[in-house]
């Protein structure tokens, strides 16, 4: 059965009138979906009974399942497990910050990039998420913690350049005025590196913030972490990055997970130096650096280096004039690693 949420308005209001409706039925429609967050038809009362009883016959109106909710007794993280209509599992992370209240949502159901580091990834893709489905993990967030989203990073399971037509679609309808109209500038997306997939949201410029998944400052090492690196190498990655600064004037994200002994020393943190000076020297990127301590997991050997190396890693940069933050960790008394829980839940 289709998803109703995978529709925008203009198909939504086709469905309508091929069904013999009016068309303002439409946004009544897209009223309940988008911004009443209705869960299922009994909810949107002011629908005729026959007319909702049709739509049901081909489109399912229902939020997915939260079959598991943790919360943190530290910082009231709260991590959730969706169950989709057909019985995938994904999850998503509700953060509370000073700046408002943060979603990290899934873009797939497992993700096939392969990242050496990365529990979403140890089985593979099951499948892409669609546009709906990304949308009902914000819209169920935000029923059941009953407070207004702010910001979303897709950093969750998933590589969203490689879902990249639900992706693009998520984005323009949930900064959509008639919709939760959540602005674009508080959405960022995090990327392994597709190249041709970062210039193409350049070109299209949606003006969301761009977040480069580099790990390391050399080919050699990345690919070590990142199979993605064997296919599209720095050289062709850092100009892509320049690319989508120069048409967004967004700034860049390059997030660094740190791993004891592979990438966390002064070497590499001064190659990093270099990398990032001699892409400013051609023009005026401006971007930071996120440095992640590295959440081990237990199917692979990583370690997270000691706190002062890290902050060693982060000064370093800053005395370079490139700003540098170390990932604060949220929730960290309700499981660990991106992906983990839902392995956890699934009893993988
Ligand atoms: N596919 C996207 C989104 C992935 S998750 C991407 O590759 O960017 C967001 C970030 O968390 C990525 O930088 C990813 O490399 C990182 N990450 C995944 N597992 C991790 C782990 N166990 N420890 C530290 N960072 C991790």
């Amino acid at each position: 059965m289709e998803n109703l949420r995978d529709l925008d308005f203009n198909e939504l209001t086709e469905l309508l009138t091929t069904m013999g409706e009016k068309a303002f039925r439409a946004k009544q429609l897209y009223q309940w979906l988008h911004v009443k967050l209705a869960n299922g038809y009994d909810e949107m009362t002011d629908l005729s009974k026959s007319l909702r009883a049709r739509l049901a016959e081909t489109h399912s109106a229902a939020l997915p399942e939260a079959v598991e909710i943790l919360t943190s007794k530290i910082d009231g993280t709260k991590k959730f497990i969706f169950r989709m209509h057909d019985g995938h599992v994904i999850e998503s992370v509700w953060m509370k910050y000073q700046h408002g209240n943060s979603v990290c949502i899934s873009s797939q159901v497992g993700c096939r990039m392969g990242c050496r580091f990365c529990a979403s990834t140890l089985d593979g893709l099951a499948r892409n998420l669609s546009n709906g489905e990304m949308l009902s993990q914000i819209y169920q967030i935000q029923r059941l913690t009953g407070e207004r989203v702010d910001n979303i990073v897709i950093m969750g399971s998933g590589e969203p350049l490689d879902n990249y037509d639900n992706f693009t679609k998520f984005v323009r309808m949930i900064s959509d005025a008639d919709g939760l109209h959540i602005s674009r500038r508080n959405i960022t997306v995090s990327t392994c590196g597709l190249v041709p997939r970062i210039r193409q949201l350049a070109d299209e410029n949606y003006g969301i913030t761009l977040a480069l998944s580099l790990h390391a400052p050399n080919d050699e090492t990345r690919r070590t972490l990142m199979p993605i690196a064997n296919k599209y190498s720095l050289s062709e990655i850092m100009p892509a990055i320049s690319y989508y600064f120069e048409k967004t004037g967004r700034r860049v994200t390059f997030e660094y997970s740190v791993v004891q002994g592979v990438n966390d020393n002064k070497n590499e943190a001064m190659q990093l130096v270099e990398l990032i000076q001699g892409m400013k020297g051609q023009g005026h990127l401006q971007c930071h650096v996120n440095l992640i301590p590295v959440n081990p997991i237990k199917e692979r050997d990583w370690k997270r280096p000691d706190r002062s190396k890290i902050e060693a890693f982060q000064h370093l940069l800053e005395r370079h004039g490139i700003a540098a933050t170390i990932r604060r960790e949220m929730g960290s008394d309700i499981s660990g690693a991106c992906g983990q829980l839902r392995r956890d839940y699934l009893n993988l």
